[in-house]
């Protein structure tokens, strides 16, 4: 078909001096083939670890997949494939961008080694053409006389060029799949705003297909297709962008429209922080997790976790007020007016 990954149930766990931390509980989501995915929430909602997850980037022990599945190209359960395997589906078909590139980048090596690198390993380019690859690249990447960038060091960059030095590293070798973990939270607002438009323009170009982490529901406006929004480690609520911006329908995700400025707007709406913390994950609550900072929270959110309801095809929100027999409550949002 045309989806990249299928993601079932997935469960992701640490095991810790003190007990399991439960990350990730069970999360359901696809990747369609070509499209740009957020994946948003505060930290700590398991949005990195489930992105990691995918890459199987997430250290062994102590966190460990508990159960799910993750399908790549319909096929290939990322769950099962051995270490090996899996070293080589990352290195070639699989390609992250962090958020900070100094922390990704070989400080002693030059930047045309570090673009060249995979292109030798994965691809078997021979190093003049691999080097060529590599203008290219920094050209794609908005890098100016890229002759003589390849010849520097990362030190020699600024944190803008350096972000976009590691774009061009993630996608030498042409991957199918691009993960950027906060990819523009380092950055001042000018640069993030470029960082967008380069990662936008590079999904428009290549073939391959994204997923934005993000905490910033700016950066998610413009550049993503759909989004997935998560809480204490599990999807609260997923759409395309416009259903989430302008049909939000669970309390989390009014939360998060009212206290994240947008990149997109020039308005002077009042941010408003979400109160409270989310919950501990070494003990999830039994019933719904936002229970305790939410203002609609009744009976049954305490007692059950509620259920996915389909609102449309691409929309779904698991929220005790979406039952047909709870009260309506007048929405808190006013987007898009
Ligand atoms: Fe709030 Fe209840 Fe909905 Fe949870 S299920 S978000 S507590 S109204
Ligand atoms: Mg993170």
């Amino acid at each position: 078909g045309d989806r990249l990954l299928d993601v079932k149930d997935l469960k992701v766990s640490f095991r810790t001096y003190a007990g399991e931390v439960q990350a990730v509980r069970g999360v359901t989501f696809h990747l369609n083939k070509g499209e740009v995915l957020a994946i948003v929430g505060e930290s700590g909602c398991g949005k990195s670890v489930t992105a990691q997850t995918l890459m199987r980037l997430i250290p062994t022990p102590p966190s460990y997949i508990k159960s799910g599945s993750i399908l790549f190209e319909g096929k290939t359960d990322i769950v099962k494939l051995s270490n090996r395997q899996m070293e080589k589906i990352r290195g070639s078909e699989m390609g992250m961008i962090f958020q900070d590139p100094m922390t990704s980048l070989n400080p002693t090596m030059k930047i045309g080694e570090q673009i060249t690198e995979g292109l030798i390993k994965h691809r078997g380019l021979k190093k003049k053409a691999a080097v060529q690859k590599a203008i290219e690249l920094l050209k794609l990447v908005g890098i100016n006389s890229p002759e003589g960038r390849i010849h520097q060091y990362p030190h020699e960059l600024s944190g803008g060029m350096r972000q976009r030095v590691m774009i061009a590293i993630a996608l030498a070798c042409s991957p199918k799949l691009l993960i950027a973990d906060e990819p523009t939270t380092a950055l001042d607002v000018t640069i993030q705003a470029q960082i967008i438009d380069l990662m936008k323009s590079i999904s428009e170009k290549t073939e391959s297909s994204i997923i934005v982490i993000t905490h910033d529901l700016g950066v998610v406006a413009d550049m993503a297709q759909r989004v997935v929004v998560m809480y204490a480690g599990k999807i609260v609520e997923q759409g395309t962008v416009d259903e989430i911006f302008y049909d939000p329908q669970h309390p989390y995700t009014w939360g998060l429209l009212r206290s994240v400025p947008r990149l997109d707007t020039n308005s002077d709406e009042e941010l408003i922080p979400i109160p409270g913390t989310p919950p501990d994950l070494f003990a999830p609550p039994k019933g719904c997790a936002f229970a305790a900072r939410c203002p609609y929270a009744m009976k049954a959110c305490l007692e059950e976790d509620p259920e996915h309801t389909p609102l449309s095809e691409t929309h779904s929100a698991a929220c005790w007020l979406l039952h047909p027999d709870a009260p309506k409550v007048e929405r808190p949002v006013q987007i898009g007016g």
